[in-house]
């Protein structure tokens, strides 16, 4: 159930009975030649419309987050680059208003690497504050699975690639679609280091994205993710 589409009293009905809402999270940012700079959010908020039509009545789906940390490439066009400190201020104070109207456990569904070091902090200061946050970043705690379905995975990759093929083929440009295996050699910042080691905003192979091994990764990431909600919403936090 999508909190936007529900009217103050229909939410003050509804909340008191959901087991769970999710917040999508992405970013605004570069995503190589070939994918728009929303992949980072129309992801998680794809994934989240296929949990909502399984778990309609149980969950809450919030309006999505869609600036986030992007520091990494905001020397390339279109990134909107939000600092960690700010994000943990913002992802803080939208948990905390959900917690005030009674939704106590909060998943976080990431989609976007930059934004990791934030969720964990606001995480942790939600928990203080009485919520239980569920933390997923989608491509990340399902590689294993992801690696099953793609030879590769990488920023604008192989997976991101065809996940986005499958949920708005026209506005991928497959012909501009390149491969970058550049590899940092350690934990080097610089200003641009950027222009360096992600060529073209992208990383990994996304010239063996299709469309199919989106729908398969979807399929998989969504299940994976429902059956994690399940356990959380019950309450057992341990295999
Ligand atoms: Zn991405």
């Amino acid at each position: 159930m999508y909190l936007s589409a529900l009217t103050m009293n229909k939410f003050k009905k509804y909340s008191q009975q959901m087991e769970a809402v999710i917040l999508p999270i992405g970013t605004t940012e570069a995503h190589g030649p070939h994918c728009p700079l929303g992949t980072d959010f129309l992801i998680p908020e794809r994934i989240a419309a296929l949990i909502d039509s399984k778990m309609n009545s149980r969950i809450l789906i919030a309006p999505t987050v869609n600036y986030g940390c992007s520091w990494g490439l905001k020397v390339f066009p279109g990134t909107i680059n939000i600092s960690t400190e700010t994000m943990v201020r913002y992802l803080v104070e939208i948990g905390t208003s959900l917690l005030q109207w009674g939704l106590k456990k909060q998943v976080f569904l990431n989609g976007h690497g930059g934004n990791r070091p934030a969720l964990r902090t606001a995480a942790q200061h939600l928990a203080d504050a009485g919520a239980q946050v569920l933390v997923i970043d989608w491509w990340a705690d399902y590689m294993p699975q992801i690696l099953e379905i793609c030879d590769s995975r990488g920023h604008a990759g192989e997976d991101e690639t065809s996940v986005m093929l499958a949920i708005m083929p026209e506005n991928i440009e497959m012909d501009l679609a390149t491969a970058n295996d550049n590899r940092v050699i350690g934990q080097i910042y610089t200003a641009d280091i950027s222009f360096t080691t992600l060529q073209n905003a992208m990383t990994g192979d996304a010239t063996k994205a299709t469309a199919e091994k989106g729908k398969q990764i979807l399929k998989v990431v969504s299940n994976e993710i429902m059956r994690l909600i399940d356990q959380f919403s019950s309450g057992c936090y341990v295999k």
